[in-house]
């Protein structure tokens, strides 16, 4: 039996694919206290683990900064990250010294877990309940240049902030440090290695356990006509704009839809319905995915895992980098389409496009059947349970990077050496000829070398493995 400790911030996406966990962690005999707000108190409890509050940590928020959380500003994240760690530190401390966990258990985006395992020398395992990102595999994100200008008008209020957590032991050398997937740290990915993209560059402390979801029901397409399903998750869910497309673009269609629209919007805002139409604050989704012969989503990570699992094929509507990034690993699987003209007519032929072509839902079907055979709860539970885990020492990204390394090291002997030789033979006035391209091209030839490398090296642990 082990004492874990669950950490979590306040965000449903995040949350609910730990609560499964924390009950087979329950069922299999271990003490599980899962440290949340009182939102979730109910679902936490139903799994048997002990719920503690944090709701009164939570800083009281000015307008600007509930409207940059809303916005899901990354650095307004990280800075209310940053002061619910500072406003816990006494309790926690407290919390781990009377508990004494075994394993810290914690969200990858969660400063106050990750933070007090390292300072109470705890073991951790971070749940990643997105794609795991790394340098390789965050190129699939392609930040928008709101979020890029976010990032870096923010980073002086960030880097002050992060100041502050020092004189309380938490040692950070900057964010992406704290948010990054890294090599090293045992991680739970609710995901399956055919899903996850370049998987190859995530070493063996990384378990991709599949999506973490209650239901072992499986998918029940036999509606008496398509059901077509809208959510844009429970974030960012106030599109009383896109609904009312949705709306416009279906209701005259032979399919019945459902909308999940969130407790914000007032639904009298949509007008009146028509009959095939249902709009609801908040639906069991998984019951709802199991029916539907089409998604329409905005590609949190959840939700597209569950579609998957319920073999539901998709209309891709990503909002932020990461939702992105997710819509094009499943768009590679062809288990949707990207809704690239967001107009009622787009919005209908992409439903279209999704229910008249069999290619989309037989994928769809193999993504469940992939998703499926995952270790699940069951295997996060054991991973989590087992840790600290030992690494077979094959790190790809590692291998990488020194060979990088290298290559910049030659490269900047070599385009120097040319240059001054341009210099010296043909004449001096000639020598940017050569060096300004050299400094010009430098960051292409890298990224190309980096590439190239990245592919020979996967190439070379296929073949070994
Ligand atoms: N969800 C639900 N019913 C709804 C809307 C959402 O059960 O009506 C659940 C959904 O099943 C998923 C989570 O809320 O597990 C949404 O997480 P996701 O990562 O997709 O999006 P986020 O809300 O974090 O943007």
């Amino acid at each position: 039996m082990k004492k874990i400790a669950f950490f979590c911030i306040p965000a449903h996406g995040h949350t609910n694919p730990m609560i499964p966990v924390a009950s087979e962690l329950v069922k299999r005999g271990n003490a599980v206290r899962f440290y949340s707000f009182n939102e979730f108190e109910k679902k936490i409890a139903a799994s048997g683990a002990e719920f503690v509050s944090c709701d009164r940590f939570l800083p009281s928020l000015s307008e600007r900064e509930e409207a940059g959380l809303k916005a899901v500003s990354s650095t307004e994240l990280a800075v209310q990250d940053i002061r619910l760690t500072l406003a816990m530190d006494g309790f926690l401390d407290k919390e781990f010294k009377s508990f004494r966990p075994d394993v810290v258990y914690t969200d990858s985006v969660c400063f106050w877990g990750k933070l007090n395992a390292w300072k109470h020398n705890v073991p951790m395992v971070v749940s990643t309940s997105t794609f795991a990102f790394n340098q390789i595999s965050s190129q699939y994100m392609k930040n928008s240049p709101k979020e890029l200008a976010d990032m870096i008008f923010g980073l002086p209020r960030l880097t002050k902030e992060l100041k502050k957590l020092e004189p309380y032991g938490y040692h950070v050398k900057n964010t992406l440090s704290l948010i990054q997937s890294d090599n090293d740290t045992d991680s739970v990915v609710y995901t399956s290695r055919r899903f996850q993209p370049c998987v190859e560059s995530f070493t063996d402390h990384y378990a991709f356990v599949g999506p973490s979801v209650f239901s072992k029901a499986g998918p029940k397409k036999d509606n008496a006509r398509p059901l077509v399903y809208i959510s844009m998750g429970t974030v960012i869910n106030d599109r009383p704009d896109f609904y009312g497309k949705c709306i416009e673009a279906l209701k005259g269609e032979d399919v019945d839809v459902i909308i999940s629209c969130g407790n914000a919007l007032d639904r009298d805002s949509l007008g009146v319905l028509p009959d095939n139409i249902k709009v609801y604050p908040y639906v069991d989704q998984l019951d709802v995915l199991s029916r539907a012969n089409a998604f329409i989503t905005h590609c949190g990570m959840n939700s597209v895992s569950e579609s998957m699992y319920m073999a539901a094929p998709m209309v891709l509507y990503p909002q932020t980098s990461e939702q992105k990034a997710v819509a094009r690993r499943a768009e590679e699987l062809n288990a949707g389409v990207i809704l690239k003209d967001d107009s009622a007519a787009g919005i209908r032929a992409a439903v279209r496009k999704i229910l008249d072509s069999e290619e989309y839902a037989q994928a769809a079907m193999e993504c469940s059947k992939d998703l499926r055979s995952c270790p699940g709860t069951a295997g996060a539970a054991e991973f989590i349970e087992n840790a600290p885990h030992r690494s077979n020492g094959v790190d790809i990204v590692k291998e990488l990077n020194k060979d990088c390394s290298r290559f910049r090291l030659l490269y900047w002997v070599i385009a120097p050496a040319l240059t001054v030789l341009t210099g010296s033979l043909i004449g001096w006035k000639y020598a940017w000829i050569v060096g300004v391209p050299a400094g010009v091209l430098s960051y292409p030839i890298g990224s190309w070398f980096k590439k190239l490398r990245y592919a020979a090296l996967v190439k070379k642990h296929r073949e070994n493995s």
